[in-house]
């Protein structure tokens, strides 16, 4: 069948080589893509916020599947739309996105389905006093404030002391920083332990973990300075054992999918879940409606099913019966190269050289990249490429990932140098 894939980070080009490896993938496209999924399939300079041009481009394509990549046309319920119209969509309805488009919506389906979370208030933008009274009379420091709607990460501040809360609080109520992200706060209790992503695809009723990962999102070496998108990965984790694996499958990914099909929202595809290993066992920070990046780049590689099959199957609702095969004897590291100055501002345009060709062991997916006039690859944005080793051991997984980026250059490149640093630290 012919599949559009909808997208244009690493993320995305990671499911593009998934889906171009798979037999039952005819044509692939990609919308918008970027020069690394041009090598997958074609790129079409789709306007993917349109979606009755979506839809145009379905129908003169005979698409057969469209996969969505990023929350934002989810949260804006192109699953919906393309469903109504007869199309074959993997991604949630717009009702069942809400889990991530919604804290406070998330937070409150935790709590009516018995989901591990931390405790938490709600506060409407206009009862900024009220959430000021919160604070002062909590004083328990440290505090998590957070928008309550989409903010690309920079949503949520985790203030040490109250003058900082105060800070956080006028800046996400008062000073209309957040636009319409502004207009309700979630104020929760702050969670100790350490962080992991456990992906499971679902099909409205049937849920399959795939893999467990764990990010690095600061911008600096032992997890210091400013948030970004993700600085690296590595899969899977010594955080959850076979049991634990269980105990998310029974405790968190389960319930919720009951509980979305009981409120109406059936949940059909990737629940990320955003864990923290707390000594009382694992508990929700919050949940995405679509794969991490850089987490994906990780997975894909792992995957040793047929994607597209896989994600025919959750579309069609056939999960009971069928079992993901994942690679788990092996270890994956995901290193991302970054543009200097990322998060913060940075220069495009930059002459990138040295890419190796992929092999058995290494891959190197594109992000912010693009070809100038010149047929040049240059950067453009702020995580610019992914660089994906398979190692016998973790440590071998990082050494090949740092050995294949150092061929790589492009002025200004930066990375972390400690990616799966944390992971190695568990042996
Ligand atoms: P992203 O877009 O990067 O996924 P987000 O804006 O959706 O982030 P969260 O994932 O909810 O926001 O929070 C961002 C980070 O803040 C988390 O990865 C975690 O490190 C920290 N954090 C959030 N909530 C808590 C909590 N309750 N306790 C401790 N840390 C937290």
């Amino acid at each position: 069948i012919n599949v559009l894939l909808i997208g244009s980070g690493g993320r995305e080009h990671a499911l593009a080589w998934a889906l171009r490896k798979s037999d039952r993938t005819g044509q692939l496209f990609i919308a918008p893509g970027n020069p690394g999924t041009a090598r997958c399939g074609t790129n079409v300079p789709l306007d993917t916020s349109n979606q009755e041009a979506v839809l145009a481009f379905i129908e003169d394509h005979q698409i057969g599947l469209t996969v969505v990549g990023p929350e934002q046309p989810l949260v804006e319920g192109i699953a919906d739309f393309l469903s109504a119209n007869g199309k074959l969509v993997f991604g949630p309805s717009q009702a069942a996105a809400r889990l991530e488009g919604s804290k406070s919506f998330a937070k409150d389906i935790m709590k009516k389905y018995g989901v591990p979370t931390g405790d938490y208030l709600v506060f409407e933008g206009h009862e900024a006093d009220a959430a000021r009274a919160h604070i002062t009379q909590n004083n328990s420091w440290p505090m998590v404030l957070k928008a309550d709607g989409l903010a690309a990460g920079k949503g949520v501040f985790i203030p040490q002391n109250l003058e900082e809360a105060l800070w956080s609080l006028d800046a996400l109520v008062t000073d209309d920083l957040y636009g319409k992200s502004g207009t309700r706060l979630v104020i929760e209790e702050y969670l100790t332990g350490e962080e992991v992503s456990v992906f499971a695809i679902c099909d409205g009723k049937n849920a399959r973990i795939l893999m467990h990962a764990q990010d690095h999102k600061r911008i600096g070496d032992g997890d210091t300075g400013l948030n970004t998108g993700g600085m690296g990965a590595y899969a899977p984790t010594r955080l959850l054992d076979d049991a634990g694996l269980a105990a998310v499958q029974e405790k968190i990914v389960e319930p919720m999918l009951h509980g979305m099909a009981a409120e109406g929202a059936p949940y059909v595809g990737v629940l990320y879940c955003g864990l923290m290993i707390t000594p009382d066992g694992p508990k929700v920070i919050e949940f995405n409606c679509r794969f991490g990046d850089p987490e994906c780049q990780v997975i894909m590689p792992a995957l040793q099913s047929d994607f597209t099959d896989l994600l025919l199957a959750a579309c069609e609702g056939r999960l009971d019966t069928y079992v993901p095969d994942i690679d788990m004897q092996q270890w994956y590291t995901c290193l991302v190269l970054a543009s200097g100055g990322y998060p913060g501002s940075y220069e495009k345009g930059k002459v990138i050289t040295g890419i190796p060709t992929e092999s058995e062991q290494v891959q190197v997916f594109h992000a912010g990249t693009k070809t100038d006039a010149e047929g040049r690859l240059v950067t453009n944005g702020g995580r610019v490429l992914n660089v994906v080793a398979k190692g016998e051991t973790l440590q071998d997984s990082i050494r090949l990932a740092y050995d294949a980026a150092s061929l790589i250059s492009f002025e200004g490149l930066y990375k972390r140098t400690d990616i799966g640093a944390k992971g190695l630290a568990k042996f």
